[in-house]
């Protein structure tokens, strides 16, 4: 593999000039690619028919994302993110009701299959959807509200479709620092997976991708993306399956999240390749591995085992 390998030193030199520091999505590009990458990944994959439904959902959320109409954020709440070095959107900020309603809407009339979950998610008042994203986010415990792992992908999905048009609408430069490097600067969220990119300004960087709102942030290569440490990082990847998509693991955490190349396949989507890889989530389990959070498209019943993968929502928020 040709990997651009740059010394600390250089990396400190040019971060402020040259790297680009985030990639803002762009509406039109984030959810069709993904559906894409879902439908090319599901031949042959043993949750193949999943990942056809969820680039059902992805065409939904594709179709709806065009003409959505999210206020922008005010310029207060920008200059208090940059002034704090917090993430632009307060957590606590779960609400989507809007997006929620037109894609429901949307699937309602293009997916039969999710007919039971929808019709449950259009029967609960605006109030409730809040509050159930809020227990899927970790804000709230599921003691007060149960996760219900039929309806929490459609929930994250109609999530992802608020945020991700909020952040399409932001200019580079309104990103804050953030002291923290392991969350999105947009939302606040811990990142599904990265991607080392190719082209232009973003050339051979790694960058770790938001689940929610598909922003990307730059962070370098051979670090752990959970606690941040440059010692005992290893890759793992599938024998037989390429060398598109590794496991990132660290020694000093025990966590890992995957990486994608796109040298490797240029059609690699962080989000979509991490939920067609589960065979490398059962390999890093049996390695002794955590997963450092979910994939927002995937809930699994919580079997009371905490080794599960590391999908449950208290995982989440790690
Ligand atoms: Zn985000
Ligand atoms: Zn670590």
């Amino acid at each position: 593999m040709v990997q651009r390998i740059l010394e600390p030193a250089e990396i400190e030199s040019i971060d402020h000039i040259a790297i680009a520091r985030v990639r803002l999505p762009e509406r039109a590009e984030v959810f069709s690619a993904r559906a894409q990458r879902l439908r090319q990944l599901a031949p042959g994959n043993p949750i193949g028919p999943y990942l056809l439904l969820m680039a059902t959902v992805a065409d939904a959320q594709h179709a709806v994302a065009q003409s959505l109409d999210i206020p922008p954020l005010s310029p207060e709440t920008l200059d208090r993110a940059g002034e704090h070095c917090m993430p632009l959107l307060p957590a606590q900020d779960a609400g989507a009701p809007l997006a929620a309603a037109a894609l429901f809407d949307r699937l309602a009339a293009t997916a039969p299959e999710l007919a039971a979950p929808l019709a449950t998610l259009r029967a609960m008042p605006a109030d409730a959807l809040a509050g159930a994203i809020q227990a899927l986010l970790g804000l709230r415990p599921s003691s007060d509200i149960p996760i219900d792992t039929t309806t929490a992908p459609l929930l994250m999905a109609a999530l992802q479709l608020d945020r991700t048009v909020l952040a399409s609408q932001l200019r580079e430069q309104d990103m804050p620092m953030l002291d923290v490097h392991t969350v999105c600067p947009v939302c606040g969220t811990p990142p599904v997976a990265s991607i080392v990119r190719i082209g232009g300004r973003y050339q051979g960087l790694r960058y770790l991708h938001c689940g929610l709102c598909a922003t990307e942030w730059h962070m370098v290569r051979v670090k752990c993306s959970h606690c941040e440490t440059t010692e005992g990082i290893s890759y793992y990847a599938v024998e037989g399956q390429g060398e598109a998509l590794k496991a990132e693991c660290c020694d000093q955490c025990h966590h890992y999240r995957k990486i994608a190349y796109m040298e490797k396949d240029p059609m690699v989507e962080p989000l979509a390749d991490d939920l067609g890889s589960l065979a490398l989530d059962v390999m890093m389990g049996e390695a002794g591995y955590g997963r450092a959070n979910g994939n927002p498209l995937l809930w699994l019943a919580d079997d009371g085992d905490d080794d599960d993968h590391g999908l449950e929502t208290a995982e989440v928020r790690g």
